[in-house]
């Protein structure tokens, strides 16, 4: 019976001894992504002005002859996982895990986006994404977008990754090459209306009377436009 009870004791000093460190805190952006309602709520908020706004432009339009272009990262896609982990785990980005998290194809799509790219849809409105993922992550990308209800011809026309090694980060040239997308596509004379993104580089220099709408996602990536980690911009 000593021993059993010796034996017990044991066992719950080693319990007490290998329980797991607390994760290290989440940097204030990347907590609130993560974390508060009030991200999501932001976001769904952006979303619905950028709802109204299509509204409005295709009551003076004819349909088919207007589109969106959408940054998929952050805006559409929600990757703050990946983010957590790298936390978690004292990481910081590097090209090979970012390549890995997209493979998993299983980022959540950002609050909002859905019931906007249909409401584009509804109207008579093009969906276009410009993204500065890889090329090498095209299809994961396309079948992630899939996965979260956003198709191909169903739901957008158009997908422009970045090719590597020598295609800019810059997508002015991308943005201006999606009314030509649009025309070999059967719909000529396609002006674009309206970007939506997390990013500065979410919309071209000169907005030529389009709006830009900004998706708050904390302030961790990039050149953000709401660059307050956390709520407010
Ligand atoms: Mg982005």
């Amino acid at each position: 019976m000593r021993i059993a009870l010796s034996c017990l004791a044991f066992a719950a000093a080693l319990t007490a001894c290998t329980t797991t460190p607390p994760a290290p805190a989440l940097s204030p952006g990347v907590d609130w992504v993560a974390n508060s309602p009030g991200w999501a709520e932001e976001a769904e908020a952006v979303y619905a002005e950028a709802g109204a706004y299509v509204e409005a432009v295709a009551a003076a339009r004819e349909p088919k002859s207007w589109a969106v272009i959408l940054d998929v990262d952050e805006t559409v896609l929600n990757n703050v996982e990946y983010q957590v982990r790298l936390e978690t785990t004292g990481d910081t980005y590097t090209p090979e895990s970012w390549h890995a998290w997209t493979a998993e194809k299983s980022a959540p799509p950002v609050p909002g986006v859905i019931d906007f790219v249909e409401k584009v849809n509804a109207l008579g409105g093009h969906v276009a994404l410009v993204t500065n993922r890889a090329d090498s992550e095209q299809l994961w990308t396309e079948e992630n977008l899939s996965d979260v209800g956003l198709t191909r011809h169903d739901d957008f026309r158009v997908l422009l990754t970045r090719a590597r090694p020598y295609g800019p980060s810059d997508k002015t040239a991308r943005f201006a090459l999606v009314p030509s997308m649009l025309a070999v596509q059967g719909y000529p004379g396609v002006e674009v209306v309206a970007f939506v993104g997390d990013n500065e580089g979410d919309k071209p220099e000169d907005l030529s009377g389009a709006e830009f709408f900004c998706i708050d996602q904390g302030a961790m990536y990039g050149e953000p436009c709401a660059a307050v980690p956390g709520p407010g911009r």
